[in-house]
């Protein structure tokens, strides 16, 4: 394999996020070829035991098993840190996957984290209800309010980790003021930064230490293949990430790190057109529904904040209609738009949180956190926006709005 420049951070780091999405991290086989190759391989041939041994101390470079290393693999971390800004990566199977290690790998028996309430189900789960089987104490905050943060440190507390903005509510976290207490009392940050991707937002440069998402939304972005990655210090991620990854192996297949490098090659094109076709059918809803939920209109309350932190406001929101009836009914009434609960897709799709990706979260955190009955999340594709708002439109006075 031939390093190229994307893989020369004296190169890549003068590049603008754009061009790294296209070009950091490839290298080259010796054929030559433009396309990443992909390495659809288990394992790796030495050419003698010495050379294996060699390797397995660390002193080869080379691979070894495709648990530990593999080319693609390692095309796609080298080029989300670099998107990131970030000294390292690694990639997972999921979102979920990258959520747990990125987790696990710190905490132990008698620490405490500190998470906003608002946050994926699934998220939620591991919070509420798999850490305090393995005696990890967690509070649940509103993450909006700085002050909560401060006044849920305990002397055990560890982790602080959210969402921004979150889903589906779309609450919005002060990151320099999170992510700076703390810094300042010890403790690490992990956030999840599904929703914006670094094409819309770098949590690292409002001072998070890891950043964790999952790849399957806006990074593959054409509802292809589940992925999932963390971002953090070449210490974080090697001395604390990297054993729980290896040993426990919720890894990325080659073939499914090569579809999210073709993905990550438009990401910037689609990032912001979803967030322009957003902005559209947000301004066209905001009045024709009782609520919506979306930094990117100046009615929203964390309208400056979104947008400080944000180079646009990304293809999701979430609206409100009268209840689970109503909501169902704007649904069933849909002509283009998929019922889905997949998000930053290139297609146009709706679902409704509290019967699917909340689920799995009680009727008393959902209300907590704000996941009403009536919560409809649109993720607003790269259809023309005008063909979404009329589908919106008929669905909607089908329903009675
Ligand atoms: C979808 C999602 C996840 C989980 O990712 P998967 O790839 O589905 O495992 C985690 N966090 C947020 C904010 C998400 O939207």
């Amino acid at each position: 394999m031939k390093k190229t420049t994307g893989t020369d951070r004296s190169i890549t780091s003068k590049w603008r996020p754009a061009t790294r999405a296209v070009r950091a991290g490839t290298w080259r086989s010796e054929q030559g070829e433009t396309s990443e190759a992909l390495f659809l391989t288990s394992g790796y041939a030495y050419d003698s035991a010495e050379t294996a041994a060699a390797r397995f101390r660390g002193e080869d470079p080379g691979m070894t098993y495709s648990r530990l290393q593999n080319p693609t693999v390692a095309m796609l971390e080298e080029r989300i840190a670099s998107m990131e800004g970030a000294e390292a990566c690694r990639v997972q199977s999921s979102g979920m996957a990258a959520m747990t290690v990125a987790l696990l790998c710190q905490l132990s028996q008698g620490d405490h984290v500190v998470a906003g309430r608002a946050a994926f189900g699934s998220c939620r789960w591991l919070v509420d209800q798999l850490m305090p089987r393995f005696g990890i104490e967690s509070t649940t905050i509103d993450a909006r309010d700085n002050q909560a943060w401060v006044d849920a440190i305990r002397p055990n507390t560890k982790v602080f980790f959210f969402e921004t903005p979150a889903n589906p509510t779309m609450d919005v976290v002060d990151m320099t003021f999170v992510c700076g207490l703390a810094r300042e009392r010890g403790i690490t940050s992990v956030v999840d930064n599904a929703f914006a991707t670094p094409a819309l937002q770098r949590p690292m440069e409002f001072g998070a230490d890891v950043v964790a998402y999952s790849a399957t939304k806006l990074m593959d972005g054409q509802g292809r293949v589940l992925a999932g990655a963390v971002c953090g210090t070449s210490d974080f991620i090697n001395n604390k990430l990297l054993a729980m990854q290896r040993h426990t192996g919720p890894n990325l297949s080659p073939f499914n790190a090569w579809v999210v490098l073709k993905g990550l090659e438009t990401l910037d094109l689609r990032a912001h057109r979803q967030s322009e076709n957003a902005l559209r059918v947000g301004r066209f809803l905001e009045g024709r529904v009782p609520k919506i939920n979306f930094p990117a209109l100046p009615s929203h309350p964390q309208h400056d904040l979104a947008m400080k932190q944000m180079d646009a406001a990304g293809p999701i929101f979430s609206f409100e209609v009268e209840g689970r009836e109503q909501a169902f009914a704007v649904l069933n009434a849909l002509e283009l738009i998929d019922i889905s609960n997949n998000i930053g897709d290139a297609r146009s799709l709706m679902c409704h949180n509290a019967s699917t990706t909340h689920y799995s979260v009680s009727a008393e955190a959902r209300a907590e956190m704000g996941v009403s009955e009536g919560m409809l999340r649109l993720n607003v594709g790269l259809e023309d926006p005008q063909d979404v708002i009329d589908d919106l439109d008929q669905a909607l006075t089908r329903a009675g709005l």
